[in-house]
């Protein structure tokens, strides 16, 4: 595989291209594994960056209609937009939530969008680093604005919050006044919650959702990476196209402004730094259950479990020997 033209086939901007390199990242063999490797680093070059845009929301809220009416909002402005799906359920099921073909015809049509759905059967951790090189292919292609849609379930949200700039979670209008069961740890790490289905008969209800999750982001601690009124929480509609540019307007002051104060930098680099640790980590485990090592872990576990030898201290043979190695 000519890994040099494939880069500059990438960087030129050719789709073809960037599907097949694509679809590289997200083999497992080792021979492609490598050449992936090689792939990202050579378009890393580039330099290019795109806005990176996470967003998250459980099925049912609308993020294939959001997504559909704000791509071709973002390129009826002149921006190219790629859009990527982060699908836990696929690593699950080998089905996929987001993969559906027939989700967002009208962006998949435009000449200034690229959609690539999740691929089936891989577990989370290769489905991080298969979005991790996704995006950065994305970036180095040339295109504006990279959404990362994912399923707002378990911890595919913690993925994707560790790979973009900006942390999107829709929601829809709740019937009572109760905030929806969403987690804690999913509001913080929320730049913007837009309240979606924000018409006809459901945007009284979208208006006093939109008020109660404004009242629960103001008791959540100030971010030093946040100017005054951020997080925000605001309404849209989808379906009406209503609301997308205010949305848009709110995600580029935001970025503007952590640009400008380095913030946008620092986590980038914190990014970069978390996805070096997370690999070194899956590596190490992955390590262990091969070769010597697995004997070994067999060995001393069966020790343990007869009662010869104390956690702890097979914990600490096992390390020691493998550090020898
Ligand atoms: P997803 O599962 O989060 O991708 O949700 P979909 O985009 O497939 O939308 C789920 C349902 O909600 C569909 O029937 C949509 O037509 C409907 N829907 C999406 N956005 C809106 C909206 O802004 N207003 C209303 N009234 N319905 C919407």
């Amino acid at each position: 595989m000519d890994i040099a033209a494939l880069a500059r086939s990438v960087t030129d901007g050719d789709r073809r291209a960037l599907a097949r390199a694509i679809t590289l990242v997200e083999s497992a063999r080792a021979d492609h594994r490598a050449a992936a490797r090689e792939l990202v680093a050579e378009v890393a070059q580039a330099g290019r960056q795109a806005l990176r845009i996470g967003l998250s929301g459980t099925p049912g809220v609308g993020k294939s209609t959001f997504i559909e009416a704000f791509g071709c909002f973002l390129t009826g402005q002149g921006m190219r937009v790629a859009v990527l799906a982060v699908d836990p359920s696929s690593a699950r099921s080998g089905g996929s939530i987001l993969g559906d073909k027939t989700r967002m015809e009208r962006l998949s049509r435009d000449p200034r969008a690229f959609i690539r759905p999740s691929p089936s059967q891989t577990h989370l951790g290769g489905v991080a680093r298969r979005t991790r090189e996704a995006v950065a292919l994305c970036e180095a292609a040339g295109f504006d604005v990279v959404l990362i849609e994912t399923v707002g379930v378990g911890q595919s949200e913690t993925v994707v919050a560790e790979i973009c700039d900006l942390f999107v979670l829709l929601l829809a209008p709740a019937g009572g006044d109760e905030l929806q069961g969403v987690k804690r740890g999913i509001m913080e790490m929320a730049d913007l919650i837009l309240v979606n289905k924000a018409d006809g008969d459901l945007k009284p209800a979208a208006l006093r959702t939109q008020a109660d999750y404004a009242g629960a982001l103001r008791l959540l601690r100030k971010r030093p990476q946040d100017p005054e009124g951020f997080p925000k929480a605001m309404c849209v509609s989808a379906l009406e196209e209503a609301g997308l540019e205010r949305a848009w307007d709110e995600m580029r002051t935001l970025a503007d402004w952590r640009r400008a104060q380095g913030h946008w930098d620092r986590r980038r680099a914190e990014q970069a730094r978390h996805w070096f640790e997370e690999e070194v980590r899956q590596g190490l485990l992955a390590a262990l259950a091969q070769g010597e090592a697995r004997g070994l872990m067999q060995a001393l576990g069966d020790r343990v479990a007869q009662g010869a030898i104390t956690p702890d201290q097979a914990a600490a043979d096992a390390l020691a020997a493998l550090a020898q190695g």
